[in-house]
């Protein structure tokens, strides 16, 4: 079984995959954090996004790898783990900016296809209905309108004792739909098959039920 989860940024799209991936024990691929990791990269490299031939150089020669441990994902840029490092603010502007190019997309789109392929699996990002898993048995778009987005992302940062201003919050996620949404490669889009989830008036719980059970009815 193969089931995409697509969506704008902050929209819970994460952590409702990996309540998904628990409830019906499949695999959990968080494809974010891979666009994330190669953000971080090139920015350490001091590749610029504009310099495309530079980019896809330095991918060819990138120790990048995704590891399960104890049934989470980590993300590796050799043998150091980038997974907490990936989700400070300015990784997902670079993850955004980097990602709208051809060669980065080739690549994650391959080795998210490749480990698809092996198992049962969700995975969830901005192209999964429409690009990686085009096939898949269930697509899923969820979305909640931005404010409710920011003050989640909010809650997140507070709880992590991190500094946040709500109105930067909201235009930053207003910005990177905005990006991800109007690339030429492989926008956010809903995919035509894909059900429509708006999680505004939902909690956690009541989004993960729901889905599972349009997944159990649909077996
Ligand atoms: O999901 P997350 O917010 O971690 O993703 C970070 C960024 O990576 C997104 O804003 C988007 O630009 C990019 N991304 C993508 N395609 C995916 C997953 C993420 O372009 N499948």
């Amino acid at each position: 079984m193969k089931i995409a989860l697509d969506g704008p940024a902050g929209a819970g799209k994460s952590t409702v995959a990996k309540a998904i991936a628990k409830q019906l024990d499949i695999m959990y691929l968080d494809t974010g954090a891979m666009y994330r990791t190669i953000g971080l990269y090139m920015d350490r490299l001091g590749i610029l996004p504009q310099d495309e031939k530079s980019v896809e150089k330095a991918l060819a020669s990138a120790e990048f790898s995704v590891k399960y441990i104890a049934g989470t994902q980590h993300v590796f840029l050799k043998d150091e783990d980038v997974s907490e490092k990936i989700r400070e603010n300015r990784v997902s502007a670079l993850a955004s900016a980097y990602s709208a190019l051809g060669c980065v997309r080739k690549y994650l789109v391959k080795m998210q296809q490749q480990t698809a392929e092996k198992q049962d699996c969700i995975l969830d990002g901005r192209d999964i209905g429409t690009c990686v898993l085009p096939d898949a048995d269930f697509k899923f778009f969820l979305t909640a309108d931005s404010a409710e987005r920011a003050r989640r992302r909010a809650e997140e940062l507070k709880q992590k004792g991190q500094d946040f201003d709500i109105d930067a919050l909201k235009k930053e996620i207003e910005q990177r739909d905005y990006n991800d949404s109007h690339r030429a490669i492989s926008p956010l889009v809903r995919a035509e098959d894909a059900v429509l989830v708006d999680s505004t008036n939902l909690n956690i719980e009541q989004t993960v039920a729901y889905i599972i059970n349009i997944i159990k009815e649909g077996r």
